[in-house]
């Protein structure tokens, strides 16, 4: 037996329905019923006690021959009224009845209405008989002259008011009940109704669970359920949005992979022929495979590298968690002395402006990839006799702030409006006098496996990689790239970093 709150919504709601329904067409009815019998019994009270008073007329004037000419007054009152009187003295004895079935004569009464008469106040009374009859009372002072000498005590049939009150009561049970089962059916309705978009919704749900990232759901119903549809719409478009990444990487990485081995393999082929092949020709088909071994070495590496920023990123909930001092200026030292044989090698003049520590709270191992990186584009990008210069700081960022209020480039996503407040900042930025990158290309640099010219960038050896695993450890620093660029005059990459 599940529990009133985990039953369904509408057989709750139609139970509610009910119970309202009852409590309170039951609560007026017994209103209704109290006051209604209330006034009809006093209604009946006094007009017994009118007649009373008709009675305790007859029965002064009469006082003085009870048996005859009172007993015919008193017959005569009654078959006019319909209710039956005695006449009692004043010690409450009956000296005056009309019945002959049961004559009281002679008998002491001794009704409540009747020591009330006696007292001098006209008493009235309902009371239910042995018989189930009900009965009103009415005892009445009977004066004769000045002084009070008996009573008269009235009995009058109220059973018509009793039926009348039991034929309300019924009614409003009728009613009630009648009302309740309505209201359960509206209960029913309406549940339905209001959560008609609620079961569209748990449908969806499930149909997404299945795996059909497509679906969407036509928001409906309340405001709350309409923002969740709302809500939901949203979700499963970033869930497909998702999972369209996730293919296209896939899809990317194993295009990448196979063109160097396609490459190795057609270069170890020729060398597996029964004819005698020149030792030259080996070692250059040997060099060409260590250097497709090398791109492909370098692209798996980038790849786990990006793997590696996307568990860190599921692990830490906050980004630069796990933070500490370093200084931003040695760890471009350090980068630019390793890249130095590959500057070296491409003609191109390396070096970090001299200064003094520029210390922010950082991953070592995250700021050395963003800024390995951006140095490493800016010698693969630059032509020989070229230079890539390095600077680090703190506080306002050179040239930045121009480039901001002329609308300029502000790529690498995170928070945009830090950049505003560059005093609580420290940088890095890696300026090249390269073959620069064409505006409309500057948004999607940062993009995975993004290219801006194929066959050049894969004559350097580049899978588009390098400034998508930059951008996320900048992202993951809680720091960012911005990106300035002119064809053909060069680049600025600045790494952002708040203190
Ligand atoms: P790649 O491995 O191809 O260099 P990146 O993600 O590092 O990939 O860079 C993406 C693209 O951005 C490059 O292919 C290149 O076209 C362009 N790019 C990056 N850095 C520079 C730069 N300093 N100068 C000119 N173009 C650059």
């Amino acid at each position: 037996m599940r529990r009133p709150g985990h039953w369904p919504l509408g057989v709750q709601l139609a139970l509610a329905f009910a119970l309202v329904t009852v409590l309170a067409l039951g609560g007026s009815g017994a209103l209704l019923l109290y006051q209604t019998s209330d006034r009809l019994m006093e209604e009946r009270a006094e007009s017994v006690l009118a007649w009373g008073q008709a009675a305790a007329g007859l029965a002064a004037e009469y006082w003085a021959e009870p048996q005859e000419g009172m007993t015919l007054a008193l017959y005569r009152f009654h078959q006019q009224s319909g209710i039956r009187p005695v006449a009692v003295d004043g010690r409450g004895v009956v000296i005056a009845d009309i019945t002959t079935g049961t004559p009281l004569l002679g008998q002491r009464l001794t009704h409540p209405e009747v020591h009330g008469a006696l007292a001098g106040k006209p008493t009235t009374g309902a009371r239910r008989l042995p018989t189930g009859e009900w009965v009103m009372y009415a005892g009445v002072p009977v004066v004769v002259g000045e002084a009070q000498v008996g009573a008269v005590l009235l009995a009058a049939d109220i059973g018509a008011v009793r039926d009348a009150q039991q034929d309300l009561l019924r009614q409003l049970a009728w009613v009630a009940g009648a009302m309740a089962l309505l209201a359960v059916l509206l209960g029913v309705l309406l549940a339905r109704y209001l959560t008609r978009p609620l079961v569209r919704l748990r449908e969806a749900v499930s149909r997404l669970a299945r795996g059909r990232l497509d679906t969407r759901v036509t928001p409906g119903g309340s405001s709350e359920l309409r923002d969740l549809g709302h809500g939901f719409n949203r979700m499963a478009a970033e869930l497909g949005r998702l999972d369209r990444q996730r293919r296209a990487f896939v899809a990317d990485a194993s295009h990448e992979l196979r063109t160097p081995i396609a490459a190795i393999r057609a270069l170890a082929e020729p060398l597996l022929t029964d004819r005698p092949v020149d030792v030259a020709v080996y070692k250059e088909h040997l060099q060409d495979i260590v250097h497709e071994c090398d791109r492909a070495g370098r692209l798996v590496n980038s790849l786990l590298e990006l793997a590696r920023l996307d568990m860190r990123a599921e692990a830490r909930s906050q980004a630069g968690e796990g933070a500490e001092p370093v200084d931003l200026r040695q760890i471009a030292e350090e980068v630019a002395h390793a890249l130095e044989p590959l500057a070296a090698e491409r003609g191109v003049r390396l070096e970090v402006l001299p200064g003094p520590p520029v210390l922010a709270p950082a991953v070592a191992r995250l700021v050395e990839s963003v800024v390995g990186n951006l140095v490493e584009n800016g010698i693969k990008y630059t032509p020989r006799g070229g230079s890539v210069q390095v600077a680090a700081g703190v506080g306002p960022v050179p040239a930045l702030r121009e480039a901001l209020e002329s609308g300029g480039a502000d790529r690498a996503g995170a928070a945009r409006g830090e950049a505003a407040d560059s005093a609580a900042v420290a940088w890095v930025t890696v300026t090249d006098t390269g073959i620069g990158i064409p505006p409309e290309h500057q948004a999607h640099i940062f993009e995975r496996f993004y290219r801006v010219d194929k066959a050049r960038s894969r004559a350097t050896g580049g899978a588009g990689l390098g400034l998508a695993i930059a951008a996320e450890a900048a992202a993951q620093l809680g720091g960012r790239i911005h990106v300035e660029s002119e064809v053909g005059r060069g680049s600025r990459f600045t790494f952002i970093l708040p203190v």
